[in-house]
Formats: C-alpha cells, sequence, structure tokens
C-alpha cells in the first residue's frame, strides 16, 4: 500500500548548478547551454505527505528510490549494499577528547567501500539509457566497484588502473570486471584521454567528474546517517574529498530533508584531503581560487586527486556558503590512525577510509572544533585491500604446557 503510494522517482529532470537550465532525464553530462555540472531535481511534494517512515519502503539500499534519478525499478541492480553501520565509537571519542563520536562504517558495503552506492544507480542508468558498457578510471575501489555491479547487471566493464594500485585491489579488480587494463603514468594525465575515449564510444561514463546519476547514489548516505540518528543528524559530519562526490551529494541530502521538513539544521560539513592531493583544502584555507596540484603517491589512494575541476568548485562552493571546515592530513598521520580506529573500536578500516579521522584529529588539535558536539566520520573503506607486509611469519610448535604458560604470562 505505502510501495503504491511512494513514486518509483520523484526526479522531474536534471538542473545545471551554473545557469539554472533545465534538461530533460536524459544521458546528458553537462549544460547544453553553458557546460556547467549537471544535478537531478526532483518534486518532493509527494514524499513531504507521506513523511519518512512511509516515503521508504521495503528494505536495502533501493528504498531511496523515491530520491533516486532511476525511473523503471526494472533497471535496479543490486549486490546487497547501503543500510551500513552507524556506530557509537566510546573508547576512540575519549582517547579524542570528543564527547560523542559516530563512525558511518562503509566497509560492509559488498566491494568493502562508500562506492558501491555510487555504482549501483550508474549501472542502473547505464540500463536506463541502453548501454551495453560502462567504464571507469580507478586507483582501485571503484574499478572493482563498478566492475562487480555492471558484471552483475550483464554489462561490459573497461576499469582503467593505474599500475601502482595495491595488489588486493589490483585481484578484486581483475577478478569481477570484464577488463582491466593497466595505465603507465600520472591518473590525472589518464582521466585526460579517458574523458575523451567515453564521449567517441558508446561507453556509460562512470566517472566521478561529471555523470550527476552516479554522483546521486552517494546521496542515500545521508538518509541513512538521518534514520539511524532518529532525524537528530549529529552536529558535524566529516566526508572524504577527491573529487567530492560523497560531500556534495551528501550536502545535498541534507538539504533535501531540510527541505522536507524532516530535520531541522543542517550540519557542519568537513571536508578531508590528503596533504598529497589537497587542492581543495588549499584554495579553502587561502580564500582563493581552485588550482590543481601535482600528485604524489600518497596511502590514501582514493583521495589521491589532484585535479577535480569543476565538481572541485562545487566543493568549494559548498564551503564556503555553509561556513564548513576542510583539513589535509599527511600519510604518517592517516596510518597512525589507521592502527588507532582498530585497536579502540576494533574496526579495521583502509587508508582512505580513516582519512576522515585523521582530518578530526588535527582540527581538534588546532581547535577548529568544539569537541561537546556530536561529530560523525564517513569511514569509506575496509582495512582488508590495504598492502601491507604482515608483521610475523615466525610460528613456535608448542606443547600444552607451553601453551598454558605463554597465555598466562601475556595475561599477567
Ligand atoms: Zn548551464
Amino acid at each position: 500500500m505505502d510501495a503504491v503510494d511512494t513514486p518509483s522517482s520523484c526526479a522531474v529532470g536534471l538542473r545545471c548548478i551554473q545557469c539554472g537550465a533545465e534538461h530533460p532525464l536524459e544521458y546528458v553530462l553537462e549544460c547544453r547551454r553553458c557546460r556547467g555540472l549537471l544535478e537531478p531535481a526532483y518534486d518532493l511534494e509527494p514524499l513531504r505527505r507521506l513523511g519518512p517512515a512511509r516515503a521508504f519502503t521495503r528494505r536495502g539500499f533501493w528504498r531511496y528510490h523515491p530520491v533516486l534519478p532511476i525511473r523503471d525499478p526494472a533497471h535496479f541492480v543490486t549486490l546487497g549494499e547501503g543500510e551500513t553501520p552507524l556506530l557509537e565509537a566510546p573508547a576512540l571519542a575519549r582517547t579524542l577528547g570528543v564527547r560523542r563520536l559516530l563512525l558511518k562504517f562503509e566497509g560492509t558495503n559488498p566491494t568493502g567501500t562508500i562506492k558501491d552506492r555510487s555504482s549501483a544507480t550508474a549501472v542502473a542508468a547505464a540500463r536506463q539509457f541502453g548501454f551495453r558498457a560502462i567504464s571507469v578510471v580507478s586507483t582501485g575501489n571503484a574499478g572493482s566497484s563498478i566492475g562487480a555491479y555492471a558484471t552483475r547487471a550483464g554489462l561490459r566493464a573497461f576499469i582503467f588502473c593505474y599500475e601502482q594500485a595495491s595488489a588486493p585491489k589490483m585481484h578484486h579488480m581483475g577478478a569481477v570486471a570484464s577488463d582491466l587494463i593497466l595505465y603507465k603514468g600520472y591518473y590525472d594525465d589518464l582521466i585526460r584521454l579517458w574523458d575523451r575515449m567515453v564521449e567517441a564510444l558508446p561507453v556509460f561514463d562512470g566517472g566521478a567528474s561529471r555523470n550527476a546519476y552516479k554522483q546521486e547514489g552517494k546521496k542515500t548516505l545521508v538518509y541513512e546517517i538521518a534514520e539511524q540518528s532518529g532525524f537528530q543528524v549529529p552536529d558535524v559530519v566529516v566526508f572524504p574529498v577527491a573529487v567530492g562526490e560523497a560531500f556534495i551529494s551528501g550536502w545535498r541530502g541534507f538539504r533535501e530533508m531540510q527541505a522536507l521538513g524532516w530535520i531541522d539544521r543542517l550540519p557542519l560539513m568537513v571536508a578531508a584531503q590528503s596533504a598529497k592531493a589537497n587542492p581543495i583544502a588549499r584554495a579553502f584555507r587561502a580564500g582563493g581560487p581552485l588550482e590543481p596540484v601535482k600528485l604524489s603517491y600518497t596511502v590514501a589512494e582514493g583521495l589521491a586527486c589532484g585535479d577535480p575541476a569543476a565538481k572541485g568548485e562545487w566543493v568549494l562552493r559548498i564551503l564556503r556558503e555553509s561556513k564548513g571546515l576542510a583539513a589535509e592530513v599527511e600519510d604518517e598521520a592517516i596510518l597512525e590512525t589507521q592502527r588507532l580506529l582498530a585497536r579502540t573500536e576494533g574496526l579495521y578500516a583502509g587508508p582512505t577510509g580513516v582519512g576522515t579521522l585523521a582530518a578530526l584529529r588535527r582540527l581538534l588539535a588546532e581547535g577548529a572544533l568544539d569537541p561537546a558536539q556530536t561529530i560523525c566520520c564517513v569511514i569509506s573503506e575496509t582495512g582488508l585491500k590495504t598492502e601491507a607486509p604482515v608483521a610475523s611469519r615466525q610460528g613456535e610448535a608448542f606443547t600444552y604446557d607451553r601453551l598454558i604458560a605463554l597465555v598466562r604470562d601475556r595475561l599477567g
């Protein structure tokens, strides 16, 4: 009954974020008038009448279909993404001196990262527009995610990756994607070639720089945060930012819920970047324009983007208009935070995933954030794809008596 009342999608078109021009819900990546980026536009009135409890029925990621731009449920594709935990982190909060810390842990997604949300809508959109192939340039996570969802939907997946990707990520991409192609050189150079390829061939753009359908999938993250916190959203939410998909769509989601009257205030938005890929944090701090940076390797592979271009401008605009915060973190701080999280809460997240937490620590140390607030960090990936030598392979063939002595000694 509720399902009948709920429209499959409230999307009415695409709107240019620069000039406001309206476009139909077609496969279009840039404004036809000014080449600005596009975002889906919705008629949210049916949801206002239903309220949050009746707007989203059933289970799983696609329960948010009214606020996603895919019209026909026949095009939905799922591997069980979403519904990730929003965890209280009391031990870590005590260690950091924060009153209340929440972790939105995306490592439980099918390919271990937040990317599965945007892959679900990207592949659904590729189906909606009749594509038989999709492509993405990836440092590892997006490649395995797009590859998995494309294969699940019966599409070819052309995954382009640079040679330095971690071995576990390479294995994952090679296992699930139809076509894994390695590039020798810089990620940003590859992107420039690839952008022209997806315009020349019938291949759906699964990249992060322009596709409104893909980005929108990540908006479900903040709908979950709101539902899981009883629509009392955290005071502060820290997002990982490379190109800015999660940050931008998160802000859009919070604004939609505010417009619907479901939440009464917006959280402070924080953008976390790697110090090796910090164009947005740098421009924000300097109060100047966005300028690309030449990338060097960062352990937070998913944050490696030196030139976020128009998406980066969009993130900057949100940061400035909403009076948000940005922070950049060094690799050493990221790796130390990865160990701290594992040892305090038992949560093993990857370097990209803990970038937000490392940024929080920096902002707290600088006095830029009030530790009495409720702070939520988006932990975007599992640690199980981290490349690292094992600590020791030195075993011991112990007897029972030796075993008892060994554990007793350690118990103290
Ligand atoms: Zn425009």
